[in-house]
């Protein structure tokens, strides 16, 4: 069968079934279990919009009987899961060619990835790539040095660090061209790993959100 699974969706399973497995170790009432287990199956299923009958049998979370089972079910389950698009170098300088002496990340093939994020220490930048609708789209983050002892929240993944792993950036937005005044500013605080973050990201709303604003995509 073809992967149908999302990344971010299939962290946001990773995540359901953390919660069920605290539920079989710590939980001694079997009623109770049963009910948290109805609950995180909705909860996966409402992830998606159309399933087939072979997908449904796959997302059931029947068969998780013991807490022993869910790791070896996730690494099934990985096989059915898919990233972005390739994309190639040329497709990356291009969308970054505003950028002058850009280093481009080693892209590797393999990685299933929400989005494609790298810091080039060079320009002090965060560089994100992302495939919005079928359309590559990427913004340019200046990363600014601060010094907070604060801990900061990632936009993208909810992942709560100080600075050094979730920073405040600004990113460089796109104005329309009519109205050179409308100058637009924004920030906000991601995560420094990119690698980690699309490991916890459960949903691309905000993401989208952010891509849009910033390039000026209604
Ligand atoms: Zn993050």
């Amino acid at each position: 069968m073809e992967a149908f699974i999302k990344k971010h969706e299939f962290n946001y399973i990773c995540k359901c079934l953390f919660d069920l497995n605290s539920t079989f170790r710590n939980c001694p009432d079997p009623m109770i279990v049963t009910t948290t287990k109805a609950h995180i199956q909705n909860k996966i299923l409402n992830q998606f919009n159309t399933l087939t009958e072979d997908q449904k049998s796959i997302l059931n979370i029947d068969k998780l009987i013991d807490p022993i089972k869910i790791d070896g079910y996730l690494k099934e389950l990985d096989s059915y899961v898919y990233g972005m698009p390739k994309i190639s170098s040329a497709a990356l300088s291009k969308l970054f060619r505003k950028e002058k002496k850009l280093k481009l990340p080693k892209l590797n093939e393999d990685s299933k990835l929400v989005y494609l994020g790298w810091i080039d220490p060079g320009i002090k930048k965060l560089l994100i790539a992302y495939n919005l609708n079928g359309k590559l789209v990427g913004m340019s983050c200046r990363l600014s040095e601060t010094n907070t002892s604060t801990a900061n929240v990632c936009t993208l993944c909810n992942h709560v660090a100080s600075e050094n792993d979730v920073a405040f950036v600004s990113p460089i937005c796109k104005t329309s061209s009519s109205n050179s005044d409308a100058y637009k500013s924004i920030g906000f605080h991601i995560c420094l790993d990119s690698k980690k973050c699309n490991e916890r990201i459960t949903s691309t709303e905000k993401l989208e959100e952010l891509l849009k604003e910033v390039n000026n995509i209604k």
